[in-house]
């Protein structure tokens, strides 16, 4: 009783002012001021949108759906926002299960698709040190780490990251409600922070990561008050757990855009802090292991636009080789361990740092692994050798690695590189009988680079 007067009180003592860009009356654009159509929603959405209203409940799409719709872009996924709680949500559907910790959420799962509805977020005042129990707690930081206090409409908009993902579709009459002038700076294709970006940036410091992706997918300019922070609390983003950083990364370089958020991050100091192994590697971009990274994004993205399958670990073989190879180089300096096993006790030991940053599930650090061991074989096998090379698994993937290698390389080491890797292309293109099996050269040729067969780009994620 006494800690929910001591709450209670907390929250009117620290009530929060509305951030100052967000309008003291929200603008509403009506059905025929804006673009948005319901044939271009998810049948899906619209049915869970639907059956929210009709229960009495307030029912919005939210976020990235409404600010690609308006620009006129596929939107990856709907996500809902209502007042209805995740209970009442999971009673109005069969197909509904609560999920999340730090943020609680209800997916209505339709076959593939999964629609994310969450109930409006309120502040996180009530933050309360000594109470384990509290609803939002807060780091020493100001970092978020738990935070499950549902509050109104508007203060669910003020919580968002940018101006542009606070735009509110309100299936009730078709509107668009928006609380920050996000139309405004959609159409002047701008990013901008809802409150102050250095204290947004403290509470999540994800967001950096999200200003850079925005800015590149969307082709959007950074607001000099989102971009001039960036470099200076970079190293916020070691507090991150590295699942959600792993997640970042798919986003920022499985999904189009790889070599244009290499670049931003660089700039922004970013990228460093997700790699902290590469530090003295990156130093400037006509060093041999900033070339090859960039020509890895690049040719991720183009496989991309292809349809052609690509995979997490073939970039994390390439972001992590030049410390594996220093690690390498070590451990033969120091001898004891002949060089199959050294290059085994490298591998592992960058893995496992890498993992304190940005976590690399395991069935990808296998596939790591192999990329970098078949490297060796490639570079020197000869005679009946050849041949097992060509049926590993991995050959495609650890092939194309060779091939970046060799384009990539110092001076010193290209010409044997492309040596080499001139050999594996013949020896796919002309296959000489005897030399190959016959059965291995068939499927080698039929599969899409990096290994596997050729797969939809849709079947990739996060396999
Ligand atoms: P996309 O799905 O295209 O990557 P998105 O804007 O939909 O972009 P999501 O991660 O799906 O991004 O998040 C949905 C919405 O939730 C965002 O538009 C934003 O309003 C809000 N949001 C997500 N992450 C944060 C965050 N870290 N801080 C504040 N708001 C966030
Ligand atoms: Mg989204």
């Amino acid at each position: 009783m006494k800690a929910l007067a001591k709450r209670a009180f907390k929250r009117s003592e620290k009530q929060p002012q509305r951030p100052e860009n967000i309008l003291a009356k929200p603008k509403i654009i009506p059905r025929d001021k804006h673009p948005i159509s319901r044939k271009d929603i998810s049948e899906h959405a619209l049915k869970v949108l639907y059956r929210l209203h009709n229960s009495g409940y307030q029912a919005f799409l939210v976020g990235g759906c409404v600010r690609d719709l308006i620009l006129g872009l596929h939107p990856k996924d709907f996500d809902i926002a209502t007042n209805a709680t995740p209970e009442e949500v999971r009673k109005l559907f069969r197909n509904c299960r609560l999920v999340g910790r730090r943020f609680r959420l209800a997916h209505v799962v339709f076959g593939k698709e999964i629609i994310e509805v969450a109930t409006f977020r309120g502040h996180h005042s009530q933050v309360d040190d000594d109470d384990t129990n509290a609803l939002a707690v807060q780091s020493d930081k100001g970092m978020l780490l738990r935070d499950n206090v549902y509050g109104t409409l508007e203060e669910d908009a003020q919580r968002r990251d940018f101006t542009i993902n606070a735009l509110y579709y309100n299936i009730a009459d078709f509107s668009i409600i928006d609380f920050a002038d996000g139309m405004r700076d959609i159409e002047a294709g701008i990013i901008r922070m809802i409150g102050d970006s250095i204290t947004r940036y403290r509470e999540d410091p994800v967001r950096m990561l999200r200003a850079v992706r925005f800015a590149t997918k969307l082709n959007m300019r950074l607001d000099d008050s989102v971009a001039e922070p960036i470099r200076e609390l970079a190293p916020l983003l070691q507090n991150i757990p590295p699942p959600r950083l792993f997640d970042e990364f798919l986003k920022l370089f499985c999904a189009g855009k790889g070599q244009a958020n290499f670049d931003m991050l660089m700039d922004y100091h970013l990228f460093q802090q997700l790699f902290p192994m590469l530090k003295s590697f990156l130093k400037t971009p006509d060093d041999t292991p900033y070339r090859m990274l960039r020509e890895a994004f690049g040719d991720t993205d183009e496989r991309l636009r292809n349809q052609l399958y690509i995979t997490p670990a073939y970039l994390f073989a390439v972001v992590l080789w030049w410390p594996f190879q220093a690690r390498f180089e070590q451990i033969m300096l120091e001898g004891g361990l002949p060089p199959s096993d050294a290059l085994n006790v490298a591998a592992a030991d960058v893995i496992e740092r890498q993992l304190q940053t940005v976590a690399i599930p395991r069935r990808f650090g296998v596939v790591v692994r192999e990329i970098w061991q078949l490297q060796h074989r490639l570079e020197h096998a000869k005679g009946k050798r050849v041949q097992s090379v060509l049926a590993h698994p991995r050959f495609r993937a650890a092939y194309d690695f060779l091939l970046l290698r060799a384009l990539t390389a110092h001076p010193s080491e290209q010409r044997e590189l492309e040596r080499r890797a001139h050999f594996w292309t013949q020896l796919q293109e002309e296959p000489k009988p005897g030399n190959i099996l016959p059965a291995t050269t068939n499927s080698a040729k039929k599969r899409g680079r990096r290994g596997g067969r050729r797969r939809r780009v849709k079947k990739l994620s996060q396999e």
